[in-house]
């Protein structure tokens, strides 16, 4: 009996001397792993960035944003899942790096000479220019001599950095960091007389001037700032490799171009007249047909991009009329209004709902294998130039070795059909190709200002960018 006792005592405590060894090693193992190979055992990848419309931000169809879009190609193409922290200020971004609560920055963040010292910056996906902006209609300084008012920027960025090396020739050149702001702050509080200048980011800007027409540039400070993320000096650089030869398939692939594209294609151009003119019909004029747009929207399409088309065909006017015969909110032609059974194109919601269900058409014919957002940018450019215009334009984008199912190549083909040498060889022949790339990027934007405006519940005035879960911040 006690033998037996004996014999269990020294089986258990052999046991436990097993299992303590095979901890041992496992652990052992678990340190002798990169980075990258804890980060696929996990099947993690752990990004902090910051909320705004260049970044990270939850839209009508979840997270978005280029930073997000972009880690979250990155985490399919490490085959993990991604995560996502967000960080109010840069201080935040950068602490969280540091202390490996997360493996990459991804904040819009510019490669600095200072920052190099600390982190490992990824090949840089974007190319800025950084602008000093007022508010328009005030004095306009040209150069850092001539500020009049208080200059203010975000605390740790690389605007402060610039402001640094700026104060070398300008002795008088003085500023206030800020982290309580963020990007948008600071435009608002510009817009709304609290301050006098900020630093901005062009692309940030790109976005921002579209709520902001009276946003005013007085000069470029710094041309050419690459932007890239940022990995902590103190991991191995077996994720900073891996995120390298991402970069190097994203160029190659034009899933970069692509994604630029979806961001910032529709916003090369900026006309002062034009968005403050769209601000104040939107606040004005709109609100009464919006109750025609959601009815004509039914559940399958989105009111907001129905009355973005709207303002892009007459301005919200009824009455509108072109010399060519189309009339009313949607501008419909004689036969199209027929064939949809419409009695009167000047009412404007009979007009919304010809146009709802003709769109409706067209979304039908778009073949399903093209992604959102080219399939609705696709139908789009469609409704204004015709089927069988896009479909040609799409067969020569093919010819010429580009992707007929992504618009960022198909964008490039549709002003083709302006020339001989290529309607000769299509179907339906000559087109004014370049109004569909134009009436495309115009309605993109109207589009994108109206969901600013009427966020899903609806309510005038609300940000989107306010809907983010607050568990998802770092304090
Ligand atoms: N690119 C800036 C930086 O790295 C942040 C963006 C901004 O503040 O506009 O500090």
């Amino acid at each position: 009996m006690l033998n037996k006792l004996q014999n269990r005592k020294c089986n258990r405590s052999r046991f436990v001397i097993i299992m303590l060894t095979a901890y041992i090693l496992a652990a052992c193992n678990t340190n002798n792993q990169t980075h990258l190979q804890k980060i696929k055992a996990k099947g993690e990848l752990r990004i902090v960035t910051r909320q705004g419309p260049t970044t990270y931000f939850i839209g009508g169809n979840g997270p978005s944003g280029f930073e997000y879009d972009l880690a979250a190609r990155f985490a399919e193409f490490l085959g993990v899942s991604l995560s996502v922290i967000s960080s109010d200020d840069l201080d935040g971004i950068m602490s969280t790096v540091n202390a490996g609560k997360a493996d990459l920055a991804a904040a819009g963040l510019t490669i600095t000479p200072e920052r190099e010292k600390l982190y490992h910056f990824s090949p840089p996906y974007q190319n800025i220019d950084v602008k000093l902006v007022f508010k328009q209609g005030k004095y306009w300084p040209r150069n850092f001599d001539q500020l009049d008012g208080k200059l203010t920027v975000l605390a740790q960025s690389s605007h402060a950095e610039l402001l640094l090396q700026q104060k070398k020739h300008y002795a008088m050149l003085s500023w206030h960091e800020s982290n309580q702001l963020a990007v948008e702050d600071l435009v608002e509080s510009i817009v709304d007389d609290s301050l006098s200048y900020t630093l901005i980011d062009s692309n940030d800007l790109s976005l921002q001037r579209r709520y902001h027409p009276e946003l005013a540039i007085a000069f470029t400070v710094a041309k050419d700032q690459q932007l890239a993320w940022a990995f902590s000096r103190k991991d191995d650089d077996s994720l900073y490799q891996a995120a390298t030869e991402f970069f190097s398939f994203m160029q190659k692939s034009g899933d970069l171009a692509q994604l630029q594209e979806i961001y910032y294609g529709h916003l090369k151009t900026f006309d002062y007249v034009g968005s403050t003119r769209f601000l104040q019909a939107a606040q004005t004029r709109l609100p009464q047909f919006i109750p025609f747009f959601k009815s004509s929207a039914k559940q399958n399409l989105d009111w907001k991009l129905l009355a973005a088309i709207a303002y892009q065909e007459s301005h919200w006017n009824p009455k509108a009329k072109s010399p060519t015969g189309v009339r009313g909110m949607m501008m419909l032609t004689l036969p199209t209004a027929k064939h949809l059974g419409i009695k009167s194109r000047l009412d404007p919601k009979q007009s919304i709902e010809g146009g709802a269900r003709y769109f409706e058409q067209i979304l039908k014919k778009i073949p399903k294998r093209i992604k959102e957002p080219d399939f609705t940018w696709m139908a789009l450019a469609a409704y204004n130039v015709g089927f069988g215009h896009l479909e040609d334009a799409r067969i020569l984008t093919q010819f010429q070795g580009g992707d007929p199912d992504k618009w960022i190549d198909v964008k490039e083909r549709l002003p083709l059909l302006r020339q001989r040498k290529w309607y000769k060889f299509t179907r339906h022949g000559y087109a004014r190709g370049d109004e569909p790339v134009q009436y495309v990027d115009n309605v993109r934007r109207y589009y994108e200002v109206l969901k600013w405006l009427y966020d899903d519940d609806e309510k005038p005035g609300d940000n989107p960018l306010e809907e983010i879960n607050p568990e998802q911040q770092v304090n």
